[in-house]
């Protein structure tokens, strides 16, 4: 049978959910025993994410292929527990290298290369072979960005196109604020933002509207006037303690009935026990009612969450996991720098554990460094996330082996004691798009250590997204220091893990919250939460 589509887009503003719902209606989808994968398109230039900085864009996502894609490639794999390709994510920038390439190699000859038809038909193509492919009953299509953004117009009019060739539902994902003191739910933004959609030439089938409270009756009846639609595919959206409740939020509104009818799938049956394990799921994400466990999270993009999207899903199900209740404390590092020891111990006493994720640049580095000493010398389990690593290595020698002037040759390229230095592959690389040692690689890890109890296997494959590496002329000297060299890649050549001896304290060159879901939540979190948790064994609900 034909792939079918469903065209997940914005017309109001973007950054409100998109990719939840996506990812949502891809899980309900499958539930019902549909292959369904997501596509997502994003407008912009740049050939991938790799470039962006977090705190502009959010985390930049990394694929077992290498591939660093958009952070919702996060939420689909999370949802629909997949491991996806490079296939799935389309940018402005590949599509034009793509035309342009073409055009010099004379596919074009004798014609202009327009967006009209050629990258309209670009497009088309390429979402009918990954469909095909991947013999999809259903694709979801993800449009990145806003209708109306001259950067996705093209997007927009490939799947008005879309729609005259195959079975196509279009959901408008939209946001109904509320004014202050009144609590009055405004719709004139969406109905404006309708006109622009209807303007492209397309009539959305489903309005999923976002709002922090449950939209109202009169808030539904008005949006429904102004798109054609009946009410019951006005859809609510507001905002929930967890994004997992989304699936079956949808389900209580009938939503996955009407688009089943919608495709043609009418009459597939729900596959009742993969919805309740999801449910279930769900409903301690949202609960968060464990024994309560305070994570301080110290890093230099703090002030956008979004920036460690997956570190915050990976503690989530870590949490679940546990049945602890996680309160997370995101520190600025550069609020730790140049702070006494008292008062380090007065900004981290509260915390029961430390996590220090991955970064880029010397900014807050001497505040990780910090938080890593105090988790060290007070017993506290740590978990440093690639960055994180290195730096707990920076920390050990020079605090445990008094090499004072100990670094990253990233941060100092001058040092004396690079304990960690660039990778020797990475030496002669000048161009920066896609070259860092990047996706799935092997690692090796030694018996006894945590991170051998954690995973509970020596051969993992985790995810990496780094330029510089353990520096191998400093192992021996951190070795009979005590520090655990607990994973190797499986030639011996690259330090991937390290731990403390005396308590847990684990550091990866890995970003493992990228292999984290609901349903296979990350080892080395699960361990951490759990040290958290019998560290202080006394801490009541
Ligand atoms: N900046 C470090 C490196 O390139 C760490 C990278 C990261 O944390 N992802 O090796």
């Amino acid at each position: 049978m034909p792939t079918k589509y469903i065209v997940v887009m914005g017309s109001l503003l973007s950054g409100i959910g998109k990719g939840i719902v996506t990812a949502s209606l891809g899980k309900i989808l499958r539930m019902y025993g549909l292959r369904a994968m997501p596509m997502k398109f994003d407008g912009y230039l740049n050939y991938d994410c790799g470039t962006m900085n977090p705190f502009r864009h959010g985390e930049v996502y990394v694929l077992d292929d290498k591939s660093e894609v958009d952070m919702d490639f996060g939420n689909y794999e999370r949802f629909l527990n997949v491991s996806m390709t490079k296939d799935f994510s389309m940018t402005g920038g590949k599509l034009f290298s793509e035309i342009i390439e073409k055009e010099r190699r004379g596919d074009f000859l004798g014609r202009d290369v327009q967006i009209i038809p050629h990258l309209t038909d670009l497009i088309l193509e390429k979402i009918e072979n990954v469909s095909k492919e991947n013999r999809l009953d259903v694709m979801l299509i993800e449009v990145g960005g806003t209708v109306g953004d001259i950067e996705n117009s093209y997007f927009v009019e490939a799947m008005r196109q879309l729609a005259l060739r195959h079975t196509t539902v279009f959901v408008d994902v939209v946001y109904v604020p509320e004014l202050g003191t009144v609590g009055e739910q405004k719709t004139k933004p969406t109905q404006i933002a309708l006109r622009s959609l209807m303007q492209s030439g397309v009539q959305p089938h489903f309005i999923v509207c976002r709002s922090e409270r449950p939209l109202g009756d009169p808030a539904k009846d008005k949006i429904a006037l102004f798109s054609n639609l009946t009410k019951e595919r006005i859809i609510d959206d507001h905002d929930e303690k967890s994004i997992y409740v989304a699936p079956q939020h949808f389900m209580a509104q009938g939503l996955d009935k009407e688009i089943l009818r919608e495709l043609g799938f009418e009459g597939l049956k729900l596959d009742k026990k993969a919805f309740n394990s999801w449910d279930s799921y769900a409903q301690s994400a949202a609960d968060n009612s464990g024994r309560p466990v305070s994570v301080a999270v110290v890093g230099k993009y703090v002030g956008l969450h979004d920036s460690y999207a997956s570190v915050k899903e990976a503690l989530v199900h870590a949490g679940v996991a546990n049945r602890a209740s996680l309160r997370l404390d995101w520190i600025e590092s550069e609020e730790l720098e140049n702070l006494d020891n008292d008062s380090i111990a007065t900004r981290l006493g509260a915390s029961d554990c430390v996590l220090v994720p991955g970064g880029f640049g010397k900014r807050g580095i001497e505040g990780m460094i910090n938080a890593i000493r105090y988790a060290r010398e007070h017993g506290l389990p740590f978990l440093g996330l690639c960055l994180g690593m290195q730096l707990m290595t920076v920390e050990y020698a020079r605090n445990v082996c008094m090499l004072k002037d100990a670094d990253s040759s990233e941060f100092n390229p001058r040092t004396k004691h690079k304990v960690i230095d660039i990778m020797e592959d990475q030496r002669a690389i000048r161009l920066k798009g896609g070259t860092m040692r990047l996706g799935a690689w092997p690692s090796k890890i030694a018996k006894g250590t945590r991170a051998r109890k954690a995973y509970g296997k020596a051969l993992v494959y985790e995810r990496h997204r780094h330029r510089y590496e353990f520096n191998n002329a400093y192992r021996r000297r951190l070795e009979d220091a005590g520090l655990v060299i607990s994973a190797t890649t499986p030639d011996g050549r690259l330090v991937e893990m390290v731990e403390w001896s005396d308590h847990f304290g684990v550091g990866t060159q890995a970003h493992p919250e990228l292999k984290s879901r609901p349903e296979a939540p990350a080892p080395l979190f699960v361990e951490f939460i759990r040290s958290a948790m019998q560290a202080h064994p006394t801490r009541k609900p």
